[in-house]
């Protein structure tokens, strides 16, 4: 397997500005310090509680947000060294998809003109072979041809997401960033978008970065997880490995709340204590450490690097030293 993407030591901070010369007081550290690879064809997911920055990775990785500090290889190549110019030409490459596909479809314009906005953009085809694509599009996603004059709020919300998925696929990128993309969706609708994208992964040979808080959803489309928390990924291996051998003490937690398929494993139920710290003040040494069952001296003064423990199993605990 071949990265097709490596984030290196990725950084979003936000400040905040306070006093009565309103100054940087201090910084949101929203990502801090997140390196990780992404396989040609797989599907990496982020998991974590909200606010622990996995859509803030995301959207740093199209550059959508400007990252702080660090580097997003995409093919060999800095995207964060590329101007405005060069960045809206990759980003061909580089798509997403959104959680509420009613908020980022214009509800004034119809299917026709929301797919085919992408291929204005950069350039693809003249009116005949876009509006050929568009209607080709909508098949591609399990939409009818006939549609292609409605607008958003005619449609369902399992079919609006495939309306943002179409959009996506328009410009034939090679990854696409999807950012809790059932969350919104009745369970029932959720196995079908997903059947979807892991059809069109298939067809199209894309590379996914699968955001969600939802454990359960991962763990139907997942090639690999990551476990982020408070703006650092804590844990990051193979889906089956991490489902089985969760061994951050965070993800052990996270998992013992997910209802399991065998119904004679059980799983003993962690409770958390105290809620997340904010991310403008996190806590010294292991940022778990105010929550952590395992805690120990060394864990509130040092930084636990995330280190491969075997096959490609990543942590960042003292405990796995
Ligand atoms: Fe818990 Fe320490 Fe591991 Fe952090 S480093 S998860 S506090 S045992
Ligand atoms: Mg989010």
């Amino acid at each position: 397997t071949e990265a097709i993407l490596k984030v290196e030591k990725l950084k979003k901070y936000y400040p905040i500005y306070g006093g009565v010369l309103h100054k940087t007081i201090g910084y949101v550290k929203a990502v801090d310090g997140v390196s990780f690879e992404v396989n040609q064809g797989e599907t990496l997911a982020l998991v974590g509680e909200s606010g622990c920055g996995k859509s803030t990775t995301g959207r740093s990785i199209l550059r959508l947000i400007e990252p702080t500090e660090g580097r997003i290889i995409f093919e060999g190549e800095d995207l964060v060294s590329l101007n405005d110019e060069q960045m809206r030409k990759r980003r061909r490459d580089l798509q997403i998809i959104f959680q509420d596909p009613f908020a980022s479809l214009n509800p004034r314009h119809t299917v026709q003109r929301i797919l085919e906005e992408p291929l204005i953009v950069h350039g693809i085809g003249d009116k005949n072979e876009r509006k050929r694509k568009v209607v080709e599009l909508l098949e591609t996603v399990g939409l009818n041809k006939e549609q292609i004059k409605r607008y958003p709020h005619q449609f369902s919300g399992g079919q609006r997401q495939r309306i943002g998925i179409a959009r996506a696929l328009s410009v034939n990128p090679k990854l696409i960033v999807a950012d809790e993309p059932v969350s919104a969706l009745d369970v029932s609708i959720q196995s079908q978008v997903l059947n979807l994208m892991e059809d069109l992964q298939e067809k199209f040979g894309l590379t996914y970065i699968f955001i969600s808080h939802d454990l359960s959803v991962v763990r139907h489309i997942a090639s690999r997880v990551g476990v982020m928390y408070l703006g650092s990924l804590v844990e990051l291996a193979d889906k089956t490995e991490l489902y089985d051998q969760p061994l951050h003490p965070y993800t052990q937690a996270l998992l013992s709340a997910v209802p399991v398929p065998d119904p004679d494993f059980k799983r003993e139920r962690i409770i958390l204590s105290g809620d997340v710290p904010s991310p403008s003040n996190p806590p010294a040494g292991c940022k778990f450490h105010t929550r952590c069952r395992y805690k120990m001296d060394v864990c509130t003064k040092e930084v636990p690097d995330l280190v491969d423990v075997g096959n490609g199993h990543y942590i960042a605990c003292h405990l796995h030293r």
